[in-house]
């Protein structure tokens, strides 16, 4: 079968692997009908987040059909339609029991303490091969596959088998309260479905801030405010939208891929500040930090890991809560933690819980509360993966969700 494959920084390849099979009594076999792209496989491929195992099927959102099922899997039939949670989860752990299933005892074959499982990633995640494939096989299936409704499409369903989830536990983390103003680093396809989550948790004001006027513009026919760092000061603007109190929670879309202002007032500080990001980035970023592996415009590494939280901490209130949703790797080691405490911040932060999560999710979109497919602009075959991952990785203008069809 086709799969998208990890070389290398700097190198993915569309392959000829072969099929998943049935490994453990847990297990099942999806065929799978949606695939879609996501900010996270990036940071692999542009080294951000390091020690990928040569070999691994990249991707970690799908849709698709059971086709086969080991012996423990009883919740489910040959034939269910399924969206498949980013994170693998057993159900029966102390955290999966508390909701914490991206904390799963069991799910993570380096053993309990080894941290969140997930699709398509770096060997301490697993490594479990992922869903940009026509097939997979799905560890612990019976808590990591939800059947999806017949009412909800794959176009729906597949934006949250991560990333609506994404977004949602970010709002949730963010502790938002009727009539909060809430800040949303990145308008990314999670930074879109953040500010969606935080409307309808019943924030009163949005901001959303990014330097991509196609994203700005997207979070603008949600109802956010707006601001484009590379033409104004973000952080003076949001104390200027906020009568000089700042926001009260914050929600970091954006992770380590971070960018600084390339112009603008912002611009200047980000001069002062070169030596210490140029520093993160040789930190986070060992294989690719001097653009080895830049090939063309892509790959491009982030040029200031930590920009999107000193701006969400410098223009929060005093006592705000600040979410972390987007990803760093465990090198990222730096961190604005002094202006953080003594502003007494409420920092909380993770990866999503995704079985937690999804059920509620489609309930709303099948419900109508919200069409998650506003924020679907790029549907492409398998066989145009790597083309698409180019457009993809530059940001190109459009270019914000990309499904991919693995049958096509
Ligand atoms: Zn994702
Ligand atoms: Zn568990």
């Amino acid at each position: 079968m086709k799969a998208l494959v990890w070389h290398g920084v700097g190198d993915i390849r569309l392959d000829d692997v072969p099929e998943p099979r049935i490994e453990t009594p847990d297990d099942a076999i999806v065929r799978l009908t949606a695939s879609a792209i996501c900010g996270t496989d990036l940071h692999f491929i542009r080294g951000t987040f390091s020690n990928m195992r040569q070999g691994t099927i990249l991707g970690h959102e799908g849709v698709g059909i059971v086709e086969a099922l080991g012996d423990n899997v009883r919740n489910f039939d040959i034939g269910d339609r399924v969206v498949v949670c980013s994170t693998v989860s057993c159900g029966y752990c102390p955290p999966c029991r508390e909701g914490n299933t991206a904390q799963c005892d069991n799910a993570n074959p380096n053993g309990p303490e080894a941290g969140t499982c997930f699709f398509g990633g770096p060997e301490a995640t697993g490594p479990v091969n992922g869903l940009q494939a026509e097939k997979a096989r799905i560890p612990f299936a019976s808590n990591t596959l939800i059947k999806v409704p017949p009412e909800v499409s794959d176009d729906q369903a597949i934006l949250i088998s991560d990333i609506f989830p994404t977004a949602w536990f970010g709002a949730e983390l963010a502790d938002i309260e009727r009539g909060d103003i809430v800040t949303v680093f990145g308008a990314g396809p999670v930074g879109q479905f953040a500010v969606a989550s935080a409307l309808l948790m019943g924030a009163s004001r949005v901001i959303a801030i990014d330097c991509h006027e196609d994203r700005l513009a997207m979070a603008r026919r949600q109802g956010a405010f707006t601001i484009n760092f590379d033409k104004e000061d973000p952080v003076a603007t949001i104390k200027k939208l906020t009568g000089g109190v700042g926001a009260d929670c914050a929600i970091d879309a954006v992770g380590v891929d971070s960018q600084h202002a390339h112009s603008g007032p912002a611009a200047a500080q980000a001069n002062e500040e070169a030596d210490k990001f140029r520093q993160e980035v040789a930190q986070v970023a060992p294989q690719n930090a001097e653009h080895q592996h830049v090939d063309d415009g892509n790959w491009v590494p982030g040029d200031a890991p930590t920009q999107a939280l000193e701006w969400a901490i410098a223009s929060l209130k005093k006592a705000g809560t600040l979410s972390i949703i987007g990803v760093y790797p465990p090198e990222a080691e730096t961190f604005p933690i002094g202006m953080a405490m003594n502003k007494n911040l409420t920092m909380r932060m993770g990866n999503c819980n995704h079985h937690t999560i999804i059920p509620q999710l489609l309930e709303l979109v099948r419900m109508g509360a919200i069409d998650p497919v506003d924020v679907l602009t790029q549907v492409e075959p398998l066989s145009d993966v790597v083309s698409a991952y180019r457009s993809f990785d530059k940001r190109e203008a459009g270019w914000i969700k990309t499904e991919l069809l693995p049958q096509s």
